[in-house]
């Protein structure tokens, strides 16, 4: 017996990647879920044999992980439902297909490609589709076909008047004449059913409640809809999610693609977004909360998420929302959390010492809104730039090429002659140098940082980089600076 209670089912297609828009779907389903208390259910819809990738299903795997989109019956975990990858329940789908074409409601095909492909070639409507040719096959011709091993597939029959109408929880009111519904495949020739099929199959047999999906499922519906009703089996409740799309150089908009940035879940933590942050971008990628705000965890995602909120407008993936987003993450986590996850971009850039990368982390944190940005940034940690000594004159900080060295000098000796080098020391150090030769704390900083970096714009003033660096590495950029004055 069915329950009532709310069941939501993600069923990518291993493709290989995750778009952010399938995310968006199993976000949606998630906290659908979550929020009524409901079930989370993982469904690989991999019937498509020819478009099978190596490793894909890993990659759905990992991103629900790092997402933390946590499902409740899978193929990895089980469940009471499965199989839960469609190759696995190849058997399930053909006694339910027979069903229909026993009951007049489906019948076999036996059209060759041959004929379809000409069908097709000599149409000038191109959504012309398939001509119901054997439709009305008498039931010997069928028998005889089948008895001689002709291959087959089997097609649904179409009402060939009326209309069909369904709700969504969305779009709201959809009707279809029913002439403009094509005599679908449900089996092919392979043997294994369509996704148009499969999907209508294991819905009802896993007692799914709410079905989410792209929108591009929208004009598909009425077709599972008439199985539905021919099985006689409760329609679920759809929920379609508007398109998602790209800004175009031009400012117009069309679908998300490669050419307007990275499109993949995959892709988007390579750019240097987190995927805590991506989460609750795309959160927002089609639904509204009541009150506008912007930020939540997954948590409150699931507190305050609900179907109504959800706008069938076409949303806008805006690349510098997105930064900010994940500059707020940044932002707001700990500083030893960000050297962790900013490791690979810290070992990447300065591939050679052993830094303390806390105090590394500590200058970038406040700066960083994407990971990849760490490594140019910190790159002069590893080895200085060759630099122009134009860049020791600056006018705000009252530094000439004149000034600069007799400055750089006063700044080694004093800071030789340390007792110790701390963060502490090397500031007081160079407070007190300018105390004593009466400039501003920055006449003094200024040069001391450029020869210390070699760079115009640094994460972190001259304390911190030379607290970083060391004693040794420190008086060797410095004394390497003043020869470059002299
Ligand atoms: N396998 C389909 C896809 O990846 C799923 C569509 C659906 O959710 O029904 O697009």
């Amino acid at each position: 017996m069915a329950s009532d209670k709310v069941r939501t089912r993600f069923a990518p297609s291993p493709t290989g990647f995750m778009h952010v828009g399938n995310l968006r779907t199993a976000l949606y389903e998630y906290l659908i879920a979550k929020s009524l208390g409901g079930t989370f259910v993982l469904r690989i819809e991999d019937t498509d044999q020819e478009r099978k990738v190596e490793g894909a299903v890993d990659i759905i795997y990992n991103t629900l992980k790092e997402a933390k989109l946590f499902h409740d019956e899978g193929p990895d975990i089980g469940g009471d439902y499965g199989p839960y990858v469609q190759s696995e329940r190849k058997d399930i789908y053909l006694p339910y297909a027979k069903q229909l074409i026993d009951e007049d409601k489906a019948y076999y095909c036996f059209c060759t490609k041959e004929r379809l492909d000409s069908l097709r070639e000599n149409s000038d409507d191109i959504g012309a589709g398939y001509d119901r040719h054997c439709r009305n096959l008498p039931k010997e011709e069928v028998q005889r076909l089948l008895d001689s091993g002709t291959p087959y597939v089997i097609r649904q029959k179409m009402p060939l008047e009326g209309s069909t109408t369904f709700e969504d929880s969305v779009f709201g009111t959809i009707t279809v004449d029913n002439s403009e519904l094509q005599d679908q495949i449900l089996i092919k020739a392979d043997g294994y059913p369509t996704y148009n099929f499969a999907n209508v199959i294991d819905d009802h047999t896993m007692n799914i409640t709410h079905v989410v999906r792209g929108c591009e499922y929208l004009s598909s519906t009425p077709k599972y809809n008439l199985l539905y009703e021919a099985f006689g089996w409760e329609i679920p409740t759809y929920v379609h999610l508007p398109l998602i799309m790209g800004k175009n150089d031009d400012g117009s908009v069309s679908k998300l693609a490669k050419r307007h940035g990275a499109t993949s879940f995959q892709d988007l933590v390579k750019a240097g977004y987190l995927p805590e942050a991506i989460i609750n971008y795309i959160a927002l990628l089609g639904w509204c909360p009541k009150d506008n705000r912007e930020m939540f965890t997954i948590e409150e995602l699931i507190e305050n998420f609900s179907i109504d909120g959800i706008s069938k407008s076409p949303a806008v993936f805006d690349y510098d929302k997105l930064e900010w987003f994940n500059g707020e993450y940044i932002k707001a986590m700990s500083v030893e959390k960000f050297a962790e996850i900013s490791m690979p971009y810290f070992k990447q850039a300065v591939p050679s010492k052993e830094l303390d990368w806390i105090k590394v982390a500590s200058i970038l944190q406040q700066r960083t809104t994407k990971l990849t940005q760490i490594p140019e940034k910190i790159a002069f940690f590893e080895k200085q730039p060759e630099y122009e000594k134009d860049l020791f004159v600056n006018k705000k900080s009252k530094t000439t090429l004149e000034n600069s060295a007799p400055l750089l000098k006063a700044a080694i000796e004093a800071l030789d002659a340390m007792p110790e080098w701390t963060h502490d020391s090397i500031h007081d150090c160079l407070i007190e140098l300018a105390q004593k030769l009466e400039v501003k704390n920055g006449t003094v900083m200024w040069p001391v940082r450029i020869a210390a970096s070699g760079m115009a714009v640094t994460p972190g003033g001259a304390v911190e980089i030379l607290d970083i660096l060391g004693k040794e590495e420190s008086m060797q950029r410095l004394n390497n600076g003043l020869a470059k004055l002299a």
